[in-house]
């Protein structure tokens, strides 16, 4: 998968889809957001709230385009995470994804078939998910939500909100919100997506030469010989946060997931613009969406509430000319996170903790996989082939022990950095 992200007209596919998308969530998150904040409950993590759009509208719901019906799963719970514990403002995200109808679609979707969605200012992803993913997320809300009150810094996904559209033939789509790990303002030079498996982990370097936003794997970090450049003092802080977020997916049987590095070069800087060419969104010449958002009456609660958020939005983001320029990423929520401290990243340092010239873009993604019975198919097919440990789909808490283990070993002076020497 490659990260090009393609700006969605009127006339594209997914058109109908992302302008549901965006009306059911610009409804439904400022009308939890118009009531005063209370604590939760535990109906909170099973809420489902249902709403039914149409072109004429309704007492619920002002007129949309197209008839569609949209769910907004646990509004409360999300609203908690996102304010409380992932430090965003209520107004900037609500502008950020819904002001104007505009996301770029990532690329082709992979091989589990969700399609990826940059909002605007590249800040927030909306991912479509399986309805399996939708449902394991649902049943262990309450886990999540109690690892990220415990765990300030982690390093898993930000879940910003769960939902989803139904369209008028019947066809659902689920799908979660998110942080972009990777800044708006600084090109990511290397790509990693890494597991710890070393099986079928490689990206053909042939192609990777061609391609600087290709994702590169496991085999091409340990062939080039990379290491996370990390002096004791950071080393020791990511550890122990990798730790715990492992032992948590560990707990709730997840496998799968990869631990994402953008590398940013301070030195060769954003001279080559590999990032800022991703996201078409931000060039002049690119027609705009013309159509206003949905009207609301002026004196609903989330009409009130909108032009609350359009009124305390950082006006940074939306210049006079109508362009957009890139939040920076020094202020906002990230400078809430120990990892994401330095411009949105973690500096690299020496072993005198002296800042060195990159920066690295790190997360914990895609951690919505249960070790079930699909993956235990596939973990004996391939087991038949090649090492059955060294192969992605182990059981959850092989896979666990193995990702922590390939992370520990790729910072330096850590241990069982011997395990992952480039094969000669
Ligand atoms: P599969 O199950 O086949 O691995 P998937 O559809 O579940 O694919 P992910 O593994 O979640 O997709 O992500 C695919 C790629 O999208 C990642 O390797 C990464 O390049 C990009 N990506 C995913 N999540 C993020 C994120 N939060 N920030 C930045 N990039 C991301
Ligand atoms: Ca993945
Ligand atoms: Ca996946």
């Amino acid at each position: 998968k490659v990260l090009v992200g393609n700006l969605i007209g009127e006339d594209h596919v997914n058109y109908v889809l992302m302008y549901n998308m965006l009306t059911g969530i610009r409804i439904a998150v400022s009308r939890c957001q118009a009531k005063i904040k209370r604590p939760l409950t535990d109906e909170d993590f099973i809420a489902r709230h249902k709403y039914s759009f149409d072109i004429l509208g309704n007492e619920l719901t002002p007129a949309a385009k197209y008839d569609f019906k949209f769910k907004d799963y646990a509004p409360w719970v999300f609203r908690e995470l996102r304010e409380d514990y992932f430090h965003l403002d209520p107004s900037d995200y609500l502008v950020s994804l819904t002001a104007k109808y505009i996301l770029s679609e990532l690329g082709s979707p992979g091989k589990s078939g969700s399609f990826f969605y940059f909002s605007r200012d590249y800040r927030f992803i909306i991912k479509t998910i399986h309805h399996s993913e939708h449902k394991f997320l649902r049943s262990i809300l309450k886990q999540y939500h109690e690892h990220v009150k415990s765990n300030p810094h982690t390093l898993l996904s930000r879940f910003y909100g769960l939902h989803r559209v139904k369209l008028p033939r019947g066809k659902k789509i689920h799908f979660v919100i998110m942080n972009n790990l990777f800044p708006p303002h600084k090109d990511i030079h290397e790509t990693y997506d890494l597991k710890g498996s070393t099986v079928g982990r490689e990206y053909p370097e042939e192609k990777a030469a061609k391609n600087p936003r290709a994702v590169l794997k496991d085999l091409n970090w340990i062939n080039r010989g990379k290491q996370l450049e990390l002096g004791p003092e950071k080393r020791a802080l990511l550890t122990e946060q990798l730790r715990r977020d492992s032992e948590l997916l560990q707990k709730l049987h997840v496998m799968d997931y990869s631990l994402l590095v953008g590398i940013h070069n301070m030195r060769r800087g954003n001279r080559d613009n590999v990032r800022r060419n991703t996201l078409k969104v931000f060039s002049p010449n690119m027609p705009r969406m013309k159509r206003k958002p949905t009207q609301l009456k002026s004196s609903s609660p989330e009409a009130i509430a909108i032009r609350k958020a359009m009124r305390e939005s950082d006006p940074k983001r939306l210049d006079a000319a109508g362009g957009e320029s890139l939040p920076e990423c020094d202020t906002g929520d990230r400078q809430h996170f120990l990892f994401y401290q330095d411009e949105g990243g973690l500096r690299a340092t020496d072993q005198a903790n002296e800042e060195a010239d990159t920066l690295y873009y790190l997360g914990i993604i895609d951690i919505l996989t249960p070790y079930n019975t699909l993956k235990k198919l596939e973990h004996c097919w391939k087991g038949m082939q090649a090492d059955r440990h060294k192969i992605s789909p182990v059981p959850p808490s092989e896979y666990a022990d193995r990702f922590f283990a390939f992370m520990k070993a790729i910072m330096p002076g850590g241990e069982g950095g011997e395990r992952f020497k480039p094969e000669k």
